[in-house]
């Protein structure tokens, strides 16, 4: 009843420190994996380590220990990022398990006993970083044509799998499979390159250069060329990883995840080795692009190689995931810049998705004493029927339509799930719930409102999930809704209505914090230089002011209460708010002191919304000098617990007229 859907990551080199490319493949296919088990899929994710080859061998030589030593030290640092970026894959192959090695061996013999297998003797220009040979027309002025490194003429005597004889074979089943091949502009690359004369592959290494590998079953002066090895884990890991052996039921593939360097690899060695032991193909190969960091290509030499680890601490893993699907379709090449990230998380994050959550929840708490109220259909307009058909089609449709493996469009789909976002935020805009509670008349309408909002943001909570799974988990909490993400909640059609009524809401962290972007650093160190000051100013004070005053244990300076009643504190009430353009933190009040009306700007946005002010009565100093902040006039200050970070603005509980005074 429920479809397999088996779906793989490269096996990545264990000798790798791992970075943003790696994080990017992965997170993909943890998407995909997510999104088909909401399906109702029966979903294998497969990921792991390539651990054989010239590299780790070095590498071990070098440290002075065992090469499976080497590999179990660097095993975790894998194992801990797909931890912290929330990986769910099902299965994790290392290349040296006994059992993927025996899966290696038996392929090998079968392949040897048909004859498909041959030895020779073979000259050619060898990359030792590459670990391969390179043809005459290949190479150009000695250097490799990939790494350009030296390359060394090399003779010896190896295996070869006769490739050559699959090529027709080959191309046919790709011109007849589009989808096998993905992007088309990719599947083009592969079959230009199958027009030229495919030669045999080289599946051996003798062991007098290499040894750290998975030796021939026919003959133990050899090894297993790396990429016959590797390949090879796409299917020994169905016979072991799951709980029960299930070749049959997950294999073919419904898509391998490649990086565009390693797609000629699985289109013709894989597909060859695969037609020749006589197992199908796999549905489709998608080939995504690379990474670039600030223009310019990543590389340990230049001293720019992203750490995935240290990105998710500074911003989250969301934000991550988010950004890293959002940024560039997944065939081409992107650009990952700090700057980009930072754009995104404020104005997508913070607010788009964080501010429809926060504003809808403080509504409800407001005008509905925080339980999802009834909607009155009778009430419903235009606004509402757009609102219900988007979310559902978003849901019904576009998701399916654009995660399907042979499209793969995950920009296409968060544009569509941050159209619906938008228009929730607009929603509210128009609808103007505070507008409609001033008005008992309008009370059905004000349900009506705060339900389709809420409504909005279950669709968004399931159209998030496989994308940003904590992130649908904290607005699942705070909307006091009860999905488990680990059912197949799309599985059944999502109808519009069916939010149940009277739950409670509870406000939370904000989804999304507003990261300043290029005072982040320069304020650390203004900081700092405060702390410092601080430190010099209450050391001294305490020196002198000791003696004085036994009980004034904190060094504070005391006044005399006619210096607090200079301070002419007063009651205001909050009429309108609005955000200062370009600023994070500045929220414009509008604020009613009885006898007059102020423009009071406030350093409170990064805690409060504008909409959840409104009618707010709260405490302003009101005889303050006018100041300009942002170039907007400021005609007062709002009083509020907490230093640096707002902690909560001081309100008044009792019904006070605006204008009393504070004291
Ligand atoms: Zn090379």
């Amino acid at each position: 009843m429920t479809h397999p859907f088996y779906i793989t990551t490269p096996i990545y080199y264990v000798n790798d420190v791992p970075h943003i490319g790696h994080a990017y493949t992965t997170i993909a296919a943890d998407v995909l994996a997510r999104f088909y088990r909401l399906r109702g899929n029966d979903v294998f994710f497969l990921t792991g380590l390539d651990e054989h080859g010239q590299k780790v061998q070095q590498a071990a030589t070098k440290a002075n220990i065992a090469p499976q030593a080497h590999c179990d030290q660097l095993t975790p640092q894998f194992k801990n990022l797909w931890k912290t970026l929330m990986m769910s894959h099902d299965g994790f192959i290392r290349t040296t398990d006994s059992q993927h090695q025996t899966v290696v061996q038996q392929f090998l013999q079968t392949l040897y006993d048909k004859g498909l297998i041959y030895q020779a003797e073979y000259t050619g220009w060898y990359c030792t970083f590459d670990e391969r040979f390179w043809t005459e027309k290949d190479v150009e002025g000695g250097l490799c044509p990939d790494c350009k490194r030296p390359i060394e003429q090399l003779s010896e005597s190896n295996y070869f799998f006769r490739m050559s004889h699959y090529q027709d074979r080959l191309k046919a089943h790709i011109q007849n499979h589009p989808e096998f091949i993905r992007p088309a502009s990719r599947r083009n690359e592969v079959l230009g390159f199958l027009e030229k004369p495919l030669e045999d592959l080289s599946i051996s290494r003798p062991k007098s250069r290499l040894s750290w590998g998975i030796e021939l079953p026919f003959d133990s002066a050899y090894v297993t060329y790396v990429w016959f090895d590797a390949l090879t884990n796409y299917i020994s890991a169905l016979d072991y990883l799951p709980s029960s052996p299930s070749r049959n039921r997950y294999w073919p593939a419904t898509v391998h995840l490649v990086g565009k360097d390693i797609l000629t690899t699985h289109a013709v060695y894989w597909s060859t080795m695969l037609m020749a032991l006589e197992l199908a193909l796999p549905h489709t190969i998608f080939a995504h692009g690379w990474w670039t960091v600030n223009g310019e290509k990543m590389s340990k030499s230049r001293g720019n190689v992203v750490n995935p680890n240290a990105v998710v601490d500074e911003f989250g893993v969301d934000a991550f995931r988010y950004f890293l699907l959002r940024e560039v379709p997944f065939g081409q090449d992107g650009d990952y810049s700090q700057e980009a990230l930072i754009g995104r998380n404020n104005s997508d994050l913070a607010n788009g998705l964080g501010n429809l959550l926060s504003r809808t929840v403080t509504l409800i708490q407001r005008f509905a004493s925080g339980q999802i109220p009834a909607p009155v259909r009778s009430t419903e307009d235009e606004h509402d029927r757009e609102l219900h058909a988007a979310a559902e089609a978003l849901l019904q449709t576009t998701l399916p339509y654009h995660l399907n493996p042979e499209r793969l469009e995950f920009n296409r789909t968060l544009e569509a799930i941050w159209a619906l976002v938008q228009l929730g935020n607009q929603y509210i805009d128009k609808t103007a719930p505070w507008v409609l509670a001033k008005d008992p008349a309008n009370q059905e309408r004000l349900q009506t409102v705060l339900y389709n909002a809420a409504e909005t943001l279950r669709f968004l909570c399931l159209a998030t999930a496989a994308f940003m799974p904590a992130t649908a988990q904290n607005m699942n909490e705070q909307l006091g809704l009860s999905l488990n993400f680990s059912h197949s909640l799309l599985a059944q059609k999502i109808t519009w209505g069916e939010l149940p009524v009277g739950t409670t809401v509870r406000k939370g962290q904000s989804l999304f914090p507003r990261i300043e972007a290029t005072t982040r650093n320069k304020e650390k160190h203004i900081v700092e230089q405060k702390v410092e000051a601080v430190k010099r100013e209450s050391k001294e004070g305490t020196k002198e002011e000791a003696h004085k005053d036994q009980a004034n244990q904190t060094g504070e300076e005391q006044i005399a209460i006619e210096d607090f009643m200079k301070v002419k504190l007063k009651v205001g009430k909050v009429l309108e708010a609005e955000r200062v353009p370009k600023s994070n933190k500045l929220l414009k009040l509008q604020v009613d002191l009885g006898s007059e009306r102020r423009q009071i700007v406030a350093g409170i946005g990064k805690k409060y919304e504008p909409e959840e002010l409104i009618g707010q009565t709260i405490v302003v100093v009101a005889n303050l000098k006018p100041a300009k902040l942002m170039g907007v006039e400021s005609q007062g200050m709002v009083l509020a617990a907490g230093g640096k970070e707002v902690l909560g603005l001081l309100t008044i509980n009792e019904d006070t007229a605006p204008g009393s005074q504070v004291k």
